[in-house]
C-alpha cells in the first residue's frame, strides 16, 4: 500500500475489469477499465487533471484563481474537487435543462453554478460560448475548455493510454469507445497505435450523434434518431476529435444499452450509466465484426448513480419510447448480428 501526497494523486491507475459473459458469448477478452471508480466518480476526473496542470505549467492559472467551464456535469466535477484541492474557485455554465441531482452535486461540492438556457453550439448564447465570455470578464479566471482544449485528450495519452498497454501485457487488439469531447478516445488510441500500428481505434456512437457519419462518410450529416446517454454524443469536429486516427464506428441502440447496463448490473455486479453501456454495446459490435480472439477494451464511464431516476424509472423509460421489457443478453447479441 503506498501513500498519495494529495488527492488530485488518485486520479487514474484505475483496475480494467473482464466482462465474463460477453467475453464468453463472443470468444474475445472484452475488458472495461473501471474509470467510475477515479475519485470524482467518472472518466472527466483525468481530463479535468490534465487541463488544470497544463494550465498552471502554461501560466494560464495563477494562484488563487477561478476555473470556468462550460459542462453537463462529469468534468465540472472534476473541476471543482481538483480546484478545491488545488486552492481554485470554480464556475460552472450548465444547461438548465440537465437533471436538478447535477446542479445540487456541484453546489454541494462548491462550484459557483449558472444554470442557461438550452441553445445551439451555433448560437452565442450556447453554454461553452458563455463560459468563454464568463472566463473573459472575470478577474484572474481561466476558461477549461474541454472540446478543444487538447490537454484533454493529452492526458489519456500519458496515463490511460500506457495503463491499457500494461494491464493487457501489450495483448489489446481493438480500443472502442464513444465521444462527448473526443478525449479519451483520442489520447487513448493515439498512444496505443504508437505502440502498435494494428491496434484498431473504434468509435461507437449512440444514435443522434453524428461522429459516426464523420468517420464512416466523412461528413456530419447522419445525426437521425435519439439517445438518452448523457456526456456522449457529438455533433461537430472538435480539437480532440481531429486527433484520433479512427479505423471504424459502429452505432448502438438505447434499447441495446439498456439490455447491457442491466446485463452488468446483474450479472458482473457493474452498476453503470448509459455511456458505459454504449461503450460495451461498441465492443460487442468489435467482437462481431472481427470474430473470436481478439482483446477488446472499453471504457467504464461512470455509475448509474447520478441517473437513476431515468434509467431505472419504468414510466421515465416508456415515456422516453424505451421498452421496459427485458431483453436478454443472448437476444440483443443475436439482433446485433442481424444489423451487421
Ligand atoms: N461518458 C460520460 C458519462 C461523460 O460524462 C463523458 C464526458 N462528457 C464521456 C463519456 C465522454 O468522454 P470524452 O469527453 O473524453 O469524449
Amino acid at each position: 500500500m503506498s501513500t498519495h501526497p494529495d488527492f488530485c494523486g488518485t486520479i487514474g491507475n484505475t483496475p480494467l475489469i473482464r466482462l465474463n459473459k460477453l467475453s464468453e458469448l463472443t470468444g474475445c477478452e472484452i475488458l472495461g477499465k473501471a474509470e467510475f471508480l477515479n475519485p470524482g466518480g467518472s472518466v472527466k476526473d483525468r481530463a479535468a487533471l490534465g487541463i488544470v496542470q497544463d494550465a498552471e505549467s502554461k501560466g494560464l492559472l495563477k494562484p488563487g484563481g477561478t476555473i470556468v467551464e462550460g459542462t453537463a456535469g462529469n468534468t465540472g466535477i472534476g473541476l471543482t474537487l481538483v480546484g478545491n484541492a488545488k486552492g481554485y474557485k470554480t464556475i460552472i455554465i450548465i444547461p438548465n435543462t440537465q437533471a436538478p441531482e447535477k446542479m445540487e452535486m456541484l453546489r454541494n461540492m462548491g462550484a459557483e453554478v449558472r444554470p442557461v438556457p438550452p441553445a445551439p453550439y451555433s448560437n452565442p448564447g450556447n453554454y461553452n460560448h458563455i463560459a468563454k465570455r464568463v472566463a473573459e470578464e472575470s478577474e484572474n479566471a481561466f476558461w477549461a475548455n474541454q472540446f478543444d482544449n487538447t490537454a484533454n485528450s493529452e492526458i489519456h495519452a500519458t496515463t490511460t493510454g500506457p495503463e491499457i498497454w500494461k494491464q493487457t501485457d501489450g495483448r489489446v487488439s481493438a480500443f472502442v469507445t464513444a465521444i462527448g469531447t473526443g478525449g479519451t478516445l483520442a489520447g487513448i488510441s493515439s498512444y496505443l497505435k504508437s505502440q502498435n500500428d494494428a491496434i484498431q481505434a473504434v468509435c461507437v456512437d449512440p444514435y443522434g450523434a453524428a461522429m459516426w457519419s464523420w468517420f464512416k462518410h466523412g461528413h456530419l450529416d447522419f445525426d437521425d434518431g435519439d439517445s438518452i446517454a448523457e456526456g456522449i454524443g457529438q455533433g461537430r469536429v472538435t480539437e480532440n476529435v481531429a486527433r484520433a486516427k479512427i479505423d471504424t464506428a459502429y452505432r448502438v441502440h438505447d434499447r441495446h444499452m439498456l439490455a447491457i447496463i442491466r446485463h452488468l448490473l446483474h450479472n458482473e455486479g457493474l452498476f453503470l450509466g448509459a455511456s458505459s453501456g454504449i461503450n460495451v454495446g461498441g465492443a460487442v459490435k468489435v467482437a462481431l465484426a472481427g470474430g473470436p480472439g481478439q482483446t477488446i477494451v472499453t471504457i467504464l464511464c461512470d455509475t448509474a448513480q447520478k441517473y437513476m431516476s431515468r434509467l431505472f424509472d419504468q414510466d421515465w423509460l416508456t415515456e422516453n419510447d424505451l421498452p421496459p421489457e427485458d431483453l436478454s443478453i443472448e437476444a440483443m447479441i443475436d439482433e446485433m448480428k442481424s444489423e451487421s
